[in-house]
């Protein structure tokens, strides 16, 4: 009968076979959510073979995609209210309508002499670079206090090119 028994639970399909309770404990939430904004930020690329090196700018477009432990009451990731106050905002008082400029760029004393708003950032300003910024540095302060974490950022500098980080 033992026998029996373990062959029919083998037999059904996985989603119906018993679960084990230790790969349990260890499951992720397998739930994300992702919130855009569109910032309007100038840059140049140093070093690039091309016309990015020269200064210019673009309508990015950020997608947060965070996780949590757990759901709240009604089954939600978070509020998407969160993502706005928290990330969108940070990106609102701090990078839109300015110049992103890295901190090592022969121009920046010059530039920030004619405009003291332009943003010194320690990192070349590629799309990469924006992103793993935003999981890395700047996502983990914002959100402490909130049962979210950033996991991965995406930048479209165009509609047709992107570049993504994530954890
Ligand atoms: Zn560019």
């Amino acid at each position: 009968m033992a026998r029996l028994r373990a062959s029919w639970r083998t037999s059904l399909p996985v989603a119906q076979q018993p679960r084990n309770p230790q790969s349990e404990s260890i499951a992720r939430n397998p739930y994300q959510i992702t919130r855009k904004h569109e910032i309007h930020c100038g840059h140049r690329v140093c070093g690039h073979e091309g016309k990015c090196r020269n200064l210019h700018g673009h309508a990015y477009v950020i997608h947060f995609t965070c996780e949590a432990e757990g759901l709240d009451p009604l089954g939600r990731v978070i509020e998407f209210g969160v993502i706005k106050s928290h990330l969108c905002q940070w990106l609102e008082d701090n990078w839109d309508h300015r110049m992103l400029i890295w901190a090592q760029d022969h121009m920046l004393d010059e530039l920030r002499t004619i405009d003291p708003s332009v943003v010194a950032v320690p990192f070349n300003p590629i799309a990469e670079n924006i992103a793993a910024h935003l999981v890395t540095r700047v996502a983990p302060d914002l959100l402490a206090g909130t049962p979210v974490r950033l996991v991965r950022v995406q930048v479209d500098e165009t509609s047709k090119c992107s570049a993504a980080y994530y954890v």
